[in-house]
Parts: C-alpha cells; structure tokens; sequence
C-alpha cells in the first residue's frame, strides 16, 4: 500500500494565498503594510538564492520587502547598528538576519540583537524560552510548518507517539516543542541514541531533520505513521554522474509503501519554511498594531 504524498508546494501555495488575503485587508481597513527585512551579509550562493526567494514572495503577498546587502567583511558593530535602525523603524515588522554569518562575526549576539517581536526567524532566545515555556512567541520557520502539514493532515495531534530525529536549535528542538504542545508524547533522537531504528519504529510521527542523505529507511517507519522529511540533502545523480538530485533524510522509495502519510523531497517542508515566514511577518504586524491575529497561521 502506497502512503498519501503531503504536497507541500500546494499547502504552502494556499498559506501564502491566506496571508496575502489577510495583509490585503490589513491594508485596506487599517492603513498598514506588513514589512520585512532581510540582511544578507557576504556572498554565498545558497543564502544568495533564499534572500532573492524569499524577497520576491513577500512582495507577492502585497508586503514590503526591504533588502540589506552587506559585504563579507562588515563589521559586527556595523551590523548591529543596522539591526538597530530596523528595530526602531515603524515600517518594519519583521527582521531576518540570513545564516551563516561571515566568520568574525558572533552569530548568537548577532541574532539576541533583533527585537525579539520582530524576530520572523524565532531565534530570539527571548521566543525559545516564551515557546519553551508555551507562551506566544515567534516560532521558527521549518517547524512551524511541518506542524502546519500535521495538522492539516490529522485534525489533531493530542495523544500521538512523536519521534524527533535531531536536536537543532533550528529544527529539532523547536519542532520537539511544538509537538509537546500540541500533547504530543515527544522523543528527540540524535547521534548517540541508542537502536534509532527501534526508537523511529515507536513513532506515529516521525520527524527527520538530521541532514543525511536517505538515513532512515522504510523498515524503520511504523506502518500507517506519518512521515515528515525535513532532510535537504544534494547528491550525485544514479544514472548520471555530472548531474545532482535533492533526497530527504528518509529513504523514499521503502517508506512510501509503509507510511500513512508522507512528505516528498523536494515539494514537501521546502516551501512551506518561506510561507511561514512570511505567515510570521503578518503575525509580527497584526500584534505590533494591537490587532487580532490571523487564525490557522500561528502555532
Ligand atoms: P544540524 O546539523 O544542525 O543537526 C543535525 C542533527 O541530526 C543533530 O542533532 C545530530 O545529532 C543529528 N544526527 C546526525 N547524525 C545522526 C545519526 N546518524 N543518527 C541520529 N541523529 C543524527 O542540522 P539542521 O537541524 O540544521 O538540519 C537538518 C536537515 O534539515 C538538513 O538536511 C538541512 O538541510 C535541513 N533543513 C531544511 C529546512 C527546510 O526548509 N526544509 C530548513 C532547515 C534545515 P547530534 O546533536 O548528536 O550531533
């Protein structure tokens, strides 16, 4: 038996359309436009491809969209006194510092620096003691909407064995949080747990977020559990060597006949980590002007 495919590129499609339905009416009725800022510090390729990405949706979705190019070797004080200039400025809801940082700089003190309301990245260690703690937050982006795609796909998640492989600030932790809130019964699973296979065959939910290329394979995942793969992992092409592909962290082709539920890579989590982020800005605006949030677009 094959498992349902959780499209992700049409969730994530409808999220963005949501979004953009509500910043029209926050326009419309209350004179505001969410805005987001994005500093990209340096040239990297791969950050290079997400900023303009990420630019071009948040103006799709009728928001401005303000966009900070620094060269590699600006200085962190430099940097910070921009994050300061975009803390103050009204026209802006929302700051996202893109990762990595050059070198020199401290990545940390770089992100504590946002406004932690206007954190759209939900890095803030102010958001990860305010989620941890299940007070309203800015929740990151890629767990955000892998909670999203459960939630659509079950209704609710009250009472599910989850397991989390992975424990990264950025994914694993969060999205193990997020989970527990939900009353979830959480495991977080990394490098040194013991007989992972075991563990991941508990699981109702089984969450890969490890970035190695097809680690976990079908007989791993529990017939009928859903399978969300976070992995985003480039390799050679099988049958042609001088081309590369995109796989998860699950082996596809094995579990796709186990799961229940499925997320394909790429077209699964992928697209839903920028419509959350632009769901996050609208979020960041409505609390910033006093305004109730937009529902289903929040954790
Ligand atoms: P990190 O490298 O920060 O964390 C990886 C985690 O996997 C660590 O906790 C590590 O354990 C664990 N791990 C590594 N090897 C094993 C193993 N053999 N068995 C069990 N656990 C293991 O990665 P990220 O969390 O940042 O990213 C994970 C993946 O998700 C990557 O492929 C990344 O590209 C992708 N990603 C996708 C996004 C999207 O938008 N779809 C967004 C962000 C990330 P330990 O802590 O013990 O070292």
């Amino acid at each position: 038996m094959s498992a349902t495919i959780i499209d992700g590129k049409a969730f994530a499609a409808k999220v963005r359309a949501q979004v953009a339905g509500h910043v029209a009416r926050l326009k419309e009725d209350h004179g505001v436009t969410p805005g987001l800022a994005v500093v990209l510090v340096g040239e990297d390729p791969a950050s290079q491809v997400y900023v303009r990405s990420k630019g071009k949706q948040t103006v799709e979705a009728g928001m401005a969209s303000f966009e900070h190019r620094l060269d590699a070797d600006t200085s962190e004080a430099d940097l910070l006194a921009l994050i300061d200039t975009l803390n103050n400025d009204p026209a802006v809801h929302g700051i996202l510092v893109q990762l990595p940082l050059p070198g020199h700089m401290n990545s940390d003190l770089v992100i504590n620096a946002i406004d932690p309301a206007k954190d759209v990245d939900g890095f803030h260690i102010s958001n990860v003691g305010l989620l941890g703690t299940g007070q309203k937050s800015m929740v990151p982006c890629t767990p955000l909407g892998c909670l999203m795609m459960l939630r659509e796909h079950h209704g609710h998640l009250s009472g599910m064995n989850a397991v989390v492989v992975g424990r990264s600030n950025i994914v694993g932790k969060p999205m193990a949080q997020l989970l527990l809130g939900d009353s979830c019964t959480v495991t977080i699973a990394h490098s040194r747990t013991r007989d992972l296979a075991a563990v991941c065959r508990g699981a109702d939910i089984l969450v890969a977020a490890v970035g190695r290329p097809e680690m976990i394979p079908g007989d791993w995942v529990k017939p009928g559990a859903t399978v969300i793969d976070v992995g985003i992992n480039r390799i050679q092409h099988p049958e042609n060597p001088e081309k590369t592909r995109l796989v998860g962290d699950v082996d596809f082709v094995s579990a796709v006949e186990v799961a229940g539920a499925i997320t394909p890579v790429p077209g699964g989590v992928g697209p839903m980590t920028i419509a959350c982020l632009l769901a996050n800005t609208l979020t960041a605006c409505s609390r910033a002007n006093g305004l109730q949030e937009p529902e289903g677009l929040t954790a």
